[in-house]
């Protein structure tokens, strides 16, 4: 796999990751499509500008999903939980 799938929007601003989108390097995606990097804190962290990926995905349902990976060209995130999601 060359490239690793962009978190293209995260609407969930309460997220300590969220800065006009997502800043986390990888996020994880768990089992159900939710974040499981998704952390409510004082505090704002991650990388300078909203250029968050999908570092990880346990959705084996998903049509996108290979090898625990995420191969979409990029996901989109709704109340912490990837809506990028396709049924094989
Ligand atoms: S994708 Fe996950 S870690 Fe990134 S801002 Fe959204 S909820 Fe937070
Ligand atoms: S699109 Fe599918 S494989 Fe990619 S992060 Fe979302 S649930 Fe996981």
């Amino acid at each position: 796999m060359s490239t690793i799938t962009a978190v293209k929007s995260c609407t969930t601003t309460n997220c300590a990751f969220n800065n006009n989108g997502c800043t986390a390097f990888a996020v994880t995606i768990d089992g159900k499509s939710a974040c499981s990097t998704f952390i409510t804190l004082d505090a704002r962290g991650g990388l300078p500008t909203a250029d968050g990926r999908v570092g990880a995905c346990q959705r084996l349902e998903c049509t996108h999903n290979k090898d625990l990976l995420c191969t979409a060209p990029g996901v989109d995130v709704v109340d912490a939980a990837c809506t990028s999601f396709e049924a094989r």
